[in-house]
C-alpha cells in the first residue's frame, strides 16, 4: 500500500470539507482497487514570518511563497519517514510512503516568473530526492456552492496524485485534462479515462518508492 500524506496550510473555515474531499479521495481508490491511500497528518504549522502580502492590480493578496511551503512539506515528510524507519524494526511493513499533499487556502506565489498562478487552476508538484511534493490552492476553486467546490477540489486532488504516479496531461475525458477555465473544470468527469486510469494502476503497483 502507498501512503500520501494529507494535510493543510492556512485558514479553513469549514475543515470538514477538507476531510469529506480526503475520504471522497480515498473512496474513489477503494472501489477502484488502486493500492493509494492518503493519511491525514494534522494541519501544516508554518512560521508566520512567511505570509508575505503582494499588490496586485485586485488589490493586495496575502500568500505564502511556494519555495517555503515546499521546504516546509519536504521537511515533514523527512521527518514521517526517518520515524517509519525507527518504528518498523527490520520487518517489511508493505508500505510505501515518499509523497505528501498539502491543500492552502492561500494563492500560490514564487519567486520564478514563468509561474503565473492566475492561470493555474492546478497545483504545483515538485520531487526533491525521491519524495514528492504537491501543493493545491483551493482559492481558484472556489464556489459559493459547497458540494461543487468539494467536486471541484476531489478532481484537483486526483490530478495532482496522477502527476505524482507519472501521468502526464491528457485530451480525453479525464480528470488529467487540464482546464482552461473553471467552467472547463466543472465539465471533467470525477475519474481518469481508461488509458490514464491503467497508467495510474500500473505505476501505483510497481512505482518502488520508499517500502518500509
Ligand atoms: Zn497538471
Ligand atoms: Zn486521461
Amino acid at each position: 500500500m502507498q501512503f500520501i500524506e494529507a494535510t493543510y496550510v492556512g485558514n479553513f473555515i469549514d475543515k470538514q470539507m477538507l476531510f469529506d474531499v480526503f475520504d471522497e479521495v480515498n473512496r474513489y481508490f477503494t472501489e477502484n482497487n488502486i493500492d493509494v491511500r492518503l493519511v491525514y497528518i494534522g494541519p501544516l504549522k508554518l512560521a508566520p514570518g512567511y505570509l508575505v502580502s503582494i499588490k496586485t492590480s485586485n488589490g493586495t493578496l496575502r500568500a505564502y511563497p511556494l519555495e517555503a511551503l515546499i521546504e516546509t512539506l519536504y521537511s515533514r515528510l523527512l521527518q514521517d519517514i526517518k520515524e517509519l524507519i525507527e518504528q518498523r524494526e527490520g520487518d517489511d511493513t508493505g508500505i510505501i510512503m515518499n509523497k505528501i499533499l498539502a491543500l492552502t487556502t492561500f494563492p500560490l506565489i514564487s519567486r520564478n516568473p514563468y509561474f503565473d498562478f492566475y492561470e493555474k487552476f492546478l497545483g504545483y508538484h515538485e520531487t526533491i530526492t525521491n519524495l514528492r511534493i504537491m501543493i493545491l490552492s483551493t482559492e481558484p476553486f472556489y464556489s459559493e456552492d459547497i458540494e461543487n467546490f468539494k467536486m471541484r477540489l476531489f478532481k484537483g486532488v486526483l490530478h495532482e496524485i496522477g502527476h505524482s504516479f507519472g501521468l502526464e496531461h491528457c485530451s480525453g475525458e479525464c480528470v488529467m485534462n487540464p482546464p482552461g477555465t473553471i467552467e472547463e473544470w466543472d465539465l471533467r468527469p470525477p475519474t481518469y479515462c481508461d488509458r490514464c486510469f491503467l497508467e495510474l494502476k500500473r505505476n501505483a503497483e510497481y512505482d518502488p518508492g520508499l517500502k518500509f
